[in-house]
C-alpha cells in the first residue's frame, strides 16, 4: 500500500497544525490499511463481540453491534460511562504495561526484526499458502513446526503467511504437527541419500541438505536432497520445496561468485524411472554450465530425449 503512504502522512500533517508525532501518524495509516481493519474485525467479532454479546452488553445484527440499552442513556450518563471506561483502561496499561501484549509473543511465536524481514523478503511479500500480497493483507512469520513441539528460530522453520492462512492453521489440532514432525523424520534403509555420514555437506537446514554429485557432470555438479526419503519430488511439502529451493540458490550464488567460467545453470530434477531418475530418493540437480562445454547447447534440459534439444530447424 506505498502508494497510499504519502498523502495519509501529509493529510494528517495538515489537519493537525502542520506537526505530528510519529505514533500519531503511524496510528493514522493504520486507519488506512484495510488489511489492519479487516484483522482488528476478526477479533471484534470472535473476541470481544462475542464475550459482549454473551453478557447482554451488545447485540449484533447484520454485521452492526448496538449497545444495549443506548436509547435511554442521558447524556450524562454517556459521559459517565465513557469517563469509566477510560479509568479502566488506564488501570489495566499501569498495571500491566507492555506485558499486555505478550499473549501475541506466545501464540504467534515472536520473531526477531531482521529475521522477519528475512522470511518476508525470501517469500516476496506474498502468503507462501494462497499467495496473497503483503499490499492487500498483513503478513504474519509464523513457525512451520511451532516452538512448542520443538520448531526452531530457524529461516528454513519459518515461513509468511497470511493471518487468515495462520489463523486456519492454528486451529489444527495439535497431533498435526507431531505427524509433520514424524514425516520430517522418515529415513530409508540402504538410501545413499539418507545415510549421508560419509561425505561433504555443502549446505543445509532443517528440512534439506546439498551436497556434490559422486559421478559430475560438469566441475561444481551439486545435488539437493530432502532429508526426508521421499521418492517423488511431487510429494515434497512446500516448506521442504522451499528448504531445497533455499540451498539451490546458496550452491548457485557460491558457484557464481567463486568460478568465473561458469556462465549459466541447468537445474534439473528426473521423476520417476521412466524419466531416468536412478536414486529413488528425490534429489535436484544442479549443473553449472560454461561456454563451450557442448557443442550445440541450445534446447538444454530439452535434451533429455535425444536430438529434441534444439527445435530452431522447426521454427523456420
Ligand atoms: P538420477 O539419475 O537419479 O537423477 O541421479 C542420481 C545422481 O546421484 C547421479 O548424478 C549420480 O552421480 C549421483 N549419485 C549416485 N550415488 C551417489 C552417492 O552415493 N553419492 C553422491 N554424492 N552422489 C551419488
Ligand atoms: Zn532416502
Amino acid at each position: 500500500m506505498s502508494h497510499i503512504y504519502q498523502p495519509v502522512m501529509i493529510r494528517h500533517l495538515l489537519r493537525n497544525g502542520g506537526r505530528s508525532s510519529v505514533q500519531e501518524i503511524a496510528a493514522a495509516l493504520l486507519v488506512e490499511d484495510r488489511s489492519q481493519v479487516e484483522y482488528y474485525a476478526q477479533i471484534t467479532n470472535n473476541m470481544v463481540g462475542r464475550v459482549l454479546r454473551r453478557r447482554d452488553v451488545v447485540a449484533k445484527e447484520q454485521k452492526q453491534y448496538e449497545l444495549l440499552g443506548f436509547g435511554s442513556f442521558s447524556q450524562e450518563h454517556i459521559e459517565h460511562l465513557v469517563q469509566a471506561c477510560n479509568e479502566r483502561l488506564n488501570e489495566y496499561l499501569e498495571s500491566r504495561g507492555a506485558a499486555i501484549w505478550d499473549h501475541r509473543r506466545k501464540s504467534a511465536g515472536y520473531v526477531s526484526g531482521t529475521l522477519r524481514y528475512e522470511v518476508l523478503k525470501n517469500a516476496k511479500f506474498r502468503c507462501e499458502l494462497c499467495g496473497i500480497s503483503a499490499e492487500e493483507k498483513a503478513l504474519e512469520v509464523d513457525h512451520i513446526i511451532p516452538r512448542s513441539k520443538g520448531g526452531i528460530d530457524e529461516i528454513a522453520n519459518l515461513q509468511a503467511l497470511c493471518y487468515s492462512c495462520n489463523a486456519m492453521k492454528r486451529d489444527r489440532d495439535d497431533t498435526d504437527f507431531r505427524l509433520v514432525k514424524a514425516a520430517y523424520e522418515q529415513r530409508a534403509e540402504n538410501c545413499p541419500f539418507c545415510d549421508i555420514s560419509d561425505r561433504p555437506i555443502l549446505y543445509e537446514n532443517n528440512l534439506a541438505i546439498a551436497f556434490e554429485d559422486i559421478y559430475p557432470v560438469t566441475p561444481g555438479h551439486v545435488l539437493v536432497v530432502p532429508r526426508r526419503h521421499e521418492p517423488n519430488y511431487f510429494n515434497l511439502g512446500a516448506p521442504e520445496v522451499r528448504a531445497c529451493h533455499d540451498l539451490l540458490q546458496q550452491a548457485q550464488a557460491t558457484i557464481q561468485q567463486g568460478d568465473s567460467s561458469v556462465m549459466g545453470f541447468n537445474v534439473g530434477i528426473n521423476c520417476g524411472s521412466t524419466a531416468g531418475q536412478t536414486v529413488m530418493h528425490c534429489h535436484v540437480h544442479l549443473i553449472p554450465r560454461r561456454d563451450g562445454d557442448h557443442p550445440n547447447p541450445r534446447g538444454g534440459v530439452r535434451g533429455v530425449i535425444p536430438g529434441k534439444a534444439d527445435y530452431s530447424a522447426k521454427e523456420a
